[in-house]
């Protein structure tokens, strides 16, 4: 893996813990050799991931649309900070340079594009890993909101398996190296139960 994709909150959280752990992220990052792709801003978690990977001497690439240059303070430290256009053209000029993908805690923002790119995994569109850094288990109703929409038949469980979930980081980089892209593609169930 030479790029992963970091989606995390433009907030810091209610608990140190969430911070701490984009800090960990940055590191572990940057002592795998591994760049970091994320939205570029210098605020929140995003700033913290950032932070923790230029202090360890690791690449970081910044993507950002013109109109959040300010609101969300693009981070100054980057030496490649990409200004694009749209929130569209963000994600997918992330998607595209990213080897994989992981959200830390966030809001909308994290949300939305995390499920923008596993829904894009379970097209078949790219075959790149996607997980979660599941934080003070902040993920954890997610989850199992997930598992739910395994037991009603929206969801085949190859699908739900496609989103590792992991406490921390260096667990997460571990079932990275570890993941292998799943064969199955059709995911709409015909059954008429
Ligand atoms: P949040 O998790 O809401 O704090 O947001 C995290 C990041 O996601 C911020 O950089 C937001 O600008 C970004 N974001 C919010 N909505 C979108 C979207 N529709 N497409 C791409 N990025 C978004």
């Amino acid at each position: 893996m030479r790029r992963l994709c970091v989606f995390s909150g433009s907030s810091p959280g209610a608990h140190p813990d969430y911070l701490q752990a984009a800090t960990e992220l940055g590191r572990a990052l940057a002592g795998h050799g591994i760049g970091l792709i994320y939205g570029g801003a210098s605020v929140g978690l995003m700033g913290a991931v950032a932070d923790a990977m230029l202090e360890a001497g690791g690449d970081a690439i910044g993507v950002i649309p013109q109109a959040l240059v300010e609101r969300e303070i693009a981070h100054p430290g980057l030496a490649d900070l990409r200004v694009v256009g749209s929130m569209h053209e963000r994600k997918a000029l992330m998607a595209e340079l990213a080897d994989g993908f992981v959200a830390l805690p966030g809001g909308m923002g994290t949300l939305e594009e995390l499920f923008e790119v596993y829904t894009w995994t379970q097209l078949g569109l790219h075959s790149k890993p996607l997980g979660l850094v599941d934080v003070r288990s902040y993920y954890a109703q997610l989850v199992a909101f997930l598992d739910h929409a395994v037991a009603e038949r929206f969801l085949t469980v190859e699908h739900r398996e496609m989103l590792v979930v992991e406490q921390r980081a260096e667990a997460l980089l571990a079932a990275f190296e570890r993941w292998r892209a799943p064969v199955r593609t059709k995911w709409i169930d015909r059954a008429q139960t």
